[in-house]
């Protein structure tokens, strides 16, 4: 197994000149442009979730395997320069937020690249990250000055017995000099992914969620989802722990969630406060309390597929696009059609509740 850093090693050759070439094209439907694609369901997708790797330094239990993990080929994933331009296609027809994730996108060599290139587009609003936050302490101020907003980091636990039965490299003090390098680095609001798991962390949630107190942090519950089909994938649903139980727990020992207002129709996170408390609990509950019906994204696996919803198997290959050949404003064109047509093909929401969820894929390979 290695965790070591690691960039793609496709060739990078005709990406220098899509820059240029992409600045002098004329915005291809403004209308478009302006308001978003809209799915078949009326929904508008603005929101591109890139995995730039599926390589993972930790491997928790419920999302990639310990050892000989199914990742790709180097050179099958984007190189920064793929990444960028699928970026200004993407915010030709109207995507607006970004965010790279992985597998762990701190290992790749080329991240601060990624992230200069892909803030530069005009038309990214949004461009943040989601992270187990390990390097960040040698990466936060280079990538805030990349054009990188702000991050999510995951962490399961404050304990160092815990937290490695979940997360199974990780080391809990390695993890909070990451989310303290990334506060002191300006990356926030900081918003931490706390999986929980049935006997692993359930005990812990209050004690998670009493950070907000002191601290202006988001802590968001996450309900435990099944994809592939083998350990990681019995796991979750072995271990599941449903947000209602969850948000009891946090009640019985800090008191009534105050509910915030919803600031932003397609968060997935239902949103609370500690009486007194600085900062945010969220509780994101795809399996008991689905958002399909708001859902604003699409996932890019970091071998270069559109991946339609988190929780089905519909792909829809880009990468062979990028590489094409073509001349740049062909591709460009060709990649922007596929866009399109991996927005209108997106299913109405997941069908968990009838047994069904993505088998081809695990999380380490989809981006979460
Ligand atoms: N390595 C980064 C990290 O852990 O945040 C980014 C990639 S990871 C796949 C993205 C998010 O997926 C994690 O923050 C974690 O909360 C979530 N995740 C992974 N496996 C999951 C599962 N089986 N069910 C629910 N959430 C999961
Ligand atoms: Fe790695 Fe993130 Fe998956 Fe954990 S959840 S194995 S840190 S990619």
């Amino acid at each position: 197994m290695t965790d070591a850093s690691h960039t793609s090693h496709a060739t990078d050759a005709t990406d220098a000149t899509d820059a240029t070439d992409a600045a002098r094209e004329p915005r291809v439907a403004p209308a478009l442009a302006r308001t978003g694609p809209r799915d078949r369901f009326g929904r508008v997708i603005d929101y591109l979730r890139i995995s730039i790797t599926d390589r993972c330094n930790l491997r928790c239990v419920y999302c990639m395997p310990l050892e000989h993990p199914d990742l790709a080929e180097d050179d099958h994933l984007l190189t920064a320069g793929e990444i960028e331009t699928l970026v200004r296609c993407a915010t030709a027809i109207g995507f607006r937020k970004f965010r790279l994730t992985g597998g762990e996108p701190t290992l790749r060599r080329d991240l601060v690249e990624i992230c200069r290139r892909v803030s530069r587009v005009p038309g990214v609003e949004d461009l943040a990250m989601t992270t187990n936050a390990v390097r960040l302490p040698e990466l936060a101020v280079d990538l805030r000055a990349a054009g990188l907003r702000r991050v999510n980091v995951h962490i399961d636990s404050l304990d160092a017995v815990t937290l490695p039965r979940m997360m199974r490299l990780g080391r809990s003090e390695r993890l909070l000099a990451g989310i303290e390098a990334a506060e002191r680095a300006g990356l926030t609001p900081i918003k931490l992914n706390v999986v929980v798991a049935r006997g692993m962390n359930d005990h812990e949630v209050a004690d998670l969620a009493r950070l907000t107190v002191e601290r202006d942090w988001h802590v968001r519950f996450i309900e435990l989802m099944p994809l592939g089909s083998s350990a990681e994938a019995r796991l979750s649903v072995t271990h599941f722990v449903s947000n209602v139980d969850t948000r009891r727990r946090v009640e019985a020992a800090l008191g009534a969630l105050e509910p915030l207002p919803i600031a932003n129709a397609s968060d997935e996170s239902d949103n609370f406060r500690v009486a007194g408390a600085r900062g945010v609990v969220g509780f994101i509950s795809p399996v008991s309390n689905p958002y399909c019906g708001g859902c604003n994204r699409m996932r890019l696996t970091a071998d270069g597929r559109f991946h339609l919803c988190l929780l089905n198997d519909d792909e829809m290959d880009v990468r062979a696009a990028l590489r094409s050949g073509r001349p740049a404003a062909a591709r460009r064109e060709a990649v922007r059609a596929i866009l399109l047509r991996a927005v209108a093909g997106k299913p109405t929401g997941h069908r968990l509740d009838a047994g069904l969820h993505t088998r081809g894929r695990r999380m380490h390979q989809i981006g979460g």
